[in-house]
């Protein structure tokens, strides 16, 4: 595996390569769930390259970025043994030269009052202006993101139709511990008891999709709020919406593709799942 830490010399071993590159951007404390990732677009790509960047600029929570998992020596050993082709690893002056403050705003709309929009400010800016400079510097045909993230798949499909790119963005379902909790580097900062607590997260996306048809979705709302907060866990949202758009819905749509969505914390802790209706 090749570490580049300069997109001028990334560029240029890629650039003599000639080959199909997919590419996983990533933030580190890697686990399974990055893993089937790099192994999917190992199947379709001749090349496959991974970053590793803790994005500041996505960060509206201070104490979330600092207290984000570093586990770099075990990344490397994880990526080295999946087969990656090529590791990223630029420092954050590499990716903002000109300063933090340099971003303009991307017009994404809609997607950006939702959600993880909604109650992080700024947030899917800061991932649309990193994911734009890491594009620029990978210049990848094919791009893997999971669905865990349900609503920044939908966000960087617009960044790819803002910037008239022709990269193909490639969505991967959500990989899950043995309990059911979708895999998360935020996992590393859970106790025992809180990883135990924090599956009810799923356990509700499950019951929600189990009760849908006889319970109309504002009832399953409550009920499963107050179920989450039984474990201990503080919702943000628990809403129904359109898949394909986001848009958000009050009951079921047969005639719509939908997803639940939900975001609690736990001590502290963010932590987002979702399941296809
Ligand atoms: P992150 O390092 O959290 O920014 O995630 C990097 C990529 O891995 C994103 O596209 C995530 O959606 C994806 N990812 C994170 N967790 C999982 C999971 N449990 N299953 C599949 N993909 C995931």
């Amino acid at each position: 595996m090749y570490l580049f830490k300069r997109i001028s010399d990334l560029q240029a071993f890629l650039i003599s390569s000639k080959t199909v590159i997919g590419f996983v951007p990533t933030m580190g404390a890697l686990h399974k769930g990055h893993l089937s990732l790099i192994e999917k677009s190992k199947q379709e790509n001749g090349m496959t390259v991974c970053s590793i960047f803790i994005n500041p600029t996505q960060f509206n929570d201070k104490k979330d970025f600092e207290k984000y998992p570093v586990t770099l020596e075990a990344d490397i050993e994880k990526l080295h043994h999946a087969g990656t082709n090529v590791l990223f690893l630029p420092t954050v002056n590499e990716m903002y030269p000109l300063g933090m403050e340099e971003i303009v705003p991307y017009d994404i709309g809609y997607l950006d009052t939702i959600l993880d929009g909604k109650f992080r400010p700024g947030h899917f800016n800061g991932v649309c202006a990193i994911v734009h400079k890491l594009l620029n510097a990978v210049r990848p045909n094919r791009l893997y993101l999971g669905e865990k993230d349900f609503q920044q798949c939908l966000v960087v499909k617009r960044l790819l139709e803002i910037i008239q790119s022709d990269i193909q963005l490639i969505t991967c379902p959500t990989l899950r511990e043995e309990n059911g909790l979708a895999m998360s580097s935020r996992n590393e900062r859970l106790s025992t008891e809180e990883r135990e607590n924090a599956k009810a997260i799923y356990i509700s996306l499950q019951s929600i999709k189990k009760e849908m048809p006889t319970t109309p979705f504002t009832e399953l709302q409550k009920k499963y709020v107050k179920y989450l907060e039984s474990y201990s866990l503080e919702p943000e949202y628990l809403l129904l919406a359109d898949a394909n758009s986001l848009e958000l819905l009050t009951d079921f749509n047969s005639t719509k593709q939908m997803v639940v969505l939900i975001a609690a914390k736990i001590e502290g802790i963010r932590l987002i799942d979702n399941l296809r209706i």
